[in-house]
């Protein structure tokens, strides 16, 4: 299945060489695995560079660094042309025109593939732009801090960097900044990304720590971050690119979405295909020269990438930018991560492997079909089953009933990425079967429509049990993570418009689904304290209750209160400063019950510095906007969320039409 070098079965990997040492010939190898270091186990027979320390390849002034990570450049086989130099003018000529690696012109000297790029560009102009970024990294200390908390908390999320590699990388890069030596631009600017990011979700007391420190708030920080990558990263020539900048750019993305900037990460997300597209990353031919260190990191991010495409488009109904049809590289193969004193322990990038299977899968069920509602019933039963098969393999710390809970203590992150993973199965899950829900029953698509239905309604009930568990680990500290408001502001709303379509009553569990919508309310209405995105999406959903006279009239605020109550751990409920200036015309939940799960590991919590500078006032808006004549639902202020979320497809129009309520 991987690719095999002839070199490999004859040879120990360059590590093991030169140590002396037995090596298991097999990547990543024994010695490296435990040493920890599956980044520099490599396998060639040529001429090798192992010598140089990893770290080199960050200093553009020597030329030898160039062939670091590679195996193939440099090698002793007779060459078109022997000077690096010459090597690159010669494919400088073919870049200006814009072919892509991998194109056959990279093959007309010899029988290597040498277009390999530069690992960042040498132009004297971006140093200017470094060191101004520069002022944007505070004292060392803190810095370590910010690094850290990104490796052993929140790259988990996607685990989208390699670890060891950056923690090397990160070391050198200090002291080289130390005696003055030209520090590499793309690393500079992936490091302002990382510490943007990790700002985000800074716990209560690294927070206090560092708002103390530097008198500064944390969303202040984080923006000052962010805007110091942009600037340096805008100084990049598309023509000249590097799995770093691939990865900031990535990060830039993700950080844009817990900025619940949701159509600017989309478009984040765009430029970082692009980028990869450029660096040849999206196909594994034509790659023969890389290490299968580097193969597997560019695989990663790949895969990546074409998860966020499947999933925004969707489920926002937003136009792929990958064909999602033609996966032309190879999953990644995990081996890296391989532990050989947990061997239990799954690679920390499982959970988006797992996704990746997952759209594959759906992506080559639904065919030539554009979207969920072009599909036949047969089609449809085929997702549902394979979904479920995918539910009952799964690895057991992922499954969704009775995991393995036995590693999530020494490893956190685990638990994260379970509810991550099972919130994308049962959004995939629904996603085919909305069609069903959101139309009246006689407007029939096919014979099994009330099949279908049923199972949407369960499916959806599944669904908001993942996401009140996500919540509950999530909130208040990681409630930025934009799929936790997401999966509740979608579901819920979903359900809303079953409601609204079930004009004859008869909407399976429809008791249940009522009060689903109600407990999402309640999540909503503790998330609008801490994201503008679960402000706006509490705003919407709340109005869309209201002028549900069914739902409306089902459940009160003041009998949510009660319910919620009766859940509420009683221990230390953490002062707050409520958001509202004055009573707004809603009935306020009680603000005691604001934030029933927030304690923390010392039990204190500072106030949420999101809440402080919330764009939003919730209240203000309502009470500017009272609802209750909605008669027209294109006068429904979506307060953004018509260009995020594929609202029409929800059918809410029903509202205009006689017969219904309003
Ligand atoms: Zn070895
Ligand atoms: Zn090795």
């Amino acid at each position: 299945m991987q690719p095999q070098n002839e070199s490999r079965a004859i040879t120990s990997c360059t590590e093991c060489q030169r140590r002396k040492q037995k090596c298991s010939r097999e990547w990543p190898c024994n010695h490296c695995q435990s040493r920890k270091v599956p980044h520099l186990c490599q396998f060639s027979v040529k001429k090798l560079q192992q010598d140089s320390p990893p770290e080199s390849s960050w200093d553009n002034s020597s030329n030898d660094a160039r062939g670091q990570k590679r195996s193939a450049p440099d090698s002793a086989e007779p060459k078109f042309i022997s000077q690096n130099g010459e090597e690159e003018e010669l494919e400088d000529g073919l870049k200006v025109w814009g072919y892509m690696p991998g194109h056959v012109h990279y093959k007309v000297g010899n029988g290597e593939d040498n277009y390999q790029r530069k690992d960042s560009p040498s132009e004297l102009k971006t140093s200017d732009v470094v060191e101004k970024a520069l002022h944007a990294i505070p004292p060392r200390s803190i810095t370590d801090a910010f690094v850290n908390h990104f490796l052993s908390v929140v790259n988990y999320r996607y685990s989208a960097i390699y670890g060891p590699t950056l923690a090397d990388q990160y070391v050198q890069w200090w002291a080289d900044r130390g005696i003055g030596k030209r520090l590499s631009p793309e690393l500079t600017c992936l490091l302002l990304r990382i510490c943007a990011y990790s700002v985000q979700y800074l716990t209560p007391s690294m927070r206090k720590m560092v708002e103390f420190e530097l008198a500064c708030n944390s969303q202040t920080l984080t923006e000052r971050f962010a805007a110091a990558a942009e600037q340096l990263s805008q100084s990049f020539e598309a023509s000249n690119t590097s799995i770093e900048r691939v990865q900031e750019q990535f990060l830039k993305g993700v950080w844009l979405k817990s900025e619940s900037k949701i159509v600017e990460s989309w478009h984040a997300l765009s430029r970082t295909i692009r980028e990869a597209q450029e660096l040849g990353i999206d196909k594994d031919t034509g790659m023969e020269g890389l290490s299968e260190f580097d193969l597997e990191i560019r695989r990663r991010i790949w895969t990546l990438l074409y998860i966020w495409d499947w999933q925004m488009s969707a489920w926002l109904g937003r136009p792929n930018l990958i064909d999602q049809k033609k996966l032309t590289i190879q999953f990644p193969n995990l081996r890296l991560d391989q532990s050989t004193t947990e061997p239990a322990l799954i690679s920390p990038f499982a959970h988006m492997a797992l996704q990746a299977h997952l759209g594959r899968m759906v992506a080559t069920i639904m065919g030539d079909a554009h979207s969920v509602s072009e599909l036949s019933a047969e089609q449809i039963l085929a997702i549902e089953s394979e979904c479920e098969k995918f539910i009952g393999e799964l690895p057991a710390v992922f499954r969704v009933k009775d995991p393995d809970t036995s590693l999530d203590e020494a490893h956190p992150y685990i638990v994260f990425q379970r509810h991550q993973l099972h919130c994308v199965i049962f959004i995939t899950m629904l996603d085919c079967l909305k069609p069903y829900l959101t139309r009246v029953r006689r407007d029939k698509i096919t014979d099994q429509d009330d099949d279908f239905r049923k199972k949407g309604i369960d499916i959806a009930l599944r669904l908001l049990e993942v996401a009140r568990r996500f919540f509950n680990h999530e909130f208040p500290i990681n409630a930025k993570f934009h799929m936790v408001v997401f999966t509740i502001f979608d579901t819920a709303t979903l359900l809303c418009s079953a409601i609204i379509h079930d004009h004859d009553h008869v909407l399976p569990h429809r008791e249940e689904v009522m009060d689903a919508i109600e407990s999402s309310l309640d999540m909503l209405h503790q998330l609008s304290l801490t994201t503008k995105l679960g402000a706006t999406s509490y705003n919407f959903l709340f109005k869309l209750v209201q002028a549900t006279p069914e739902l409306s009239r089902h459940s009160p605020i003041s009998k949510r209160q009660r319910q919620q109550s009766s859940c509420i751990p009683t221990t230390s409920l953490p002062e707050f400063a409520p958001a509202p200036a004055e009573p707004s015309i809603i009935t306020p939940i009680d603000p005691a019950l604001q934030f029933p799960i927030a304690t923390t590991e010392n039990g204190t919590l500072p106030p949420m510095t999101a809440t402080d500078d919330l764009s939003f006032d919730l209240d203000q808006f309502l009470a500017q906007n009272p609802f209750g004549d909605i008669g027209d639902p294109s006068t429904l202020d979506m307060g953004g969320m018509k260009q995020i979320w594929d609202w029409e497809n929800l059918h809410l129009d029903a509202y205009s039409q006689p017969g219904s309520n309003a």
